[in-house]
């Protein structure tokens, strides 16, 4: 997961509100959930912390996750489902 320069969750003078990063799901093994890097990269980026800041989402192929900011994540809901709104 590379970010961008976000020193106390601005980027540019704005508040950070979300984050994301996707899952290239290269095949069927591929892991959908967020990893424990995934989650550590939140949960531990001291800069990730602002008042609006809800979390990152992962997109993976089934599903989308939001892993907020204190390291616990949830499914939002389907991938495909979602995303055809
Ligand atoms: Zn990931």
């Amino acid at each position: 997961m590379m970010m961008p320069p976000h020193k106390n969750c601005f980027v540019d003078g704005k508040d950070i509100t979300v984050s994301f990063h996707t899952h290239p799901n290269t095949g069927k093994d591929f892991q959908q959930e967020p990893s424990l890097t995934d989650i550590r990269a939140v949960s531990d980026d001291f800069d990730l912390k602002g008042e609006f800041y809800l979390g990152e989402l992962v997109i993976s192929e089934q599903n989308l996750y939001m892993i907020e900011p204190a390291g616990d994540y949830h499914v939002i809901g389907a991938t495909k489902v979602i995303l055809e709104r």
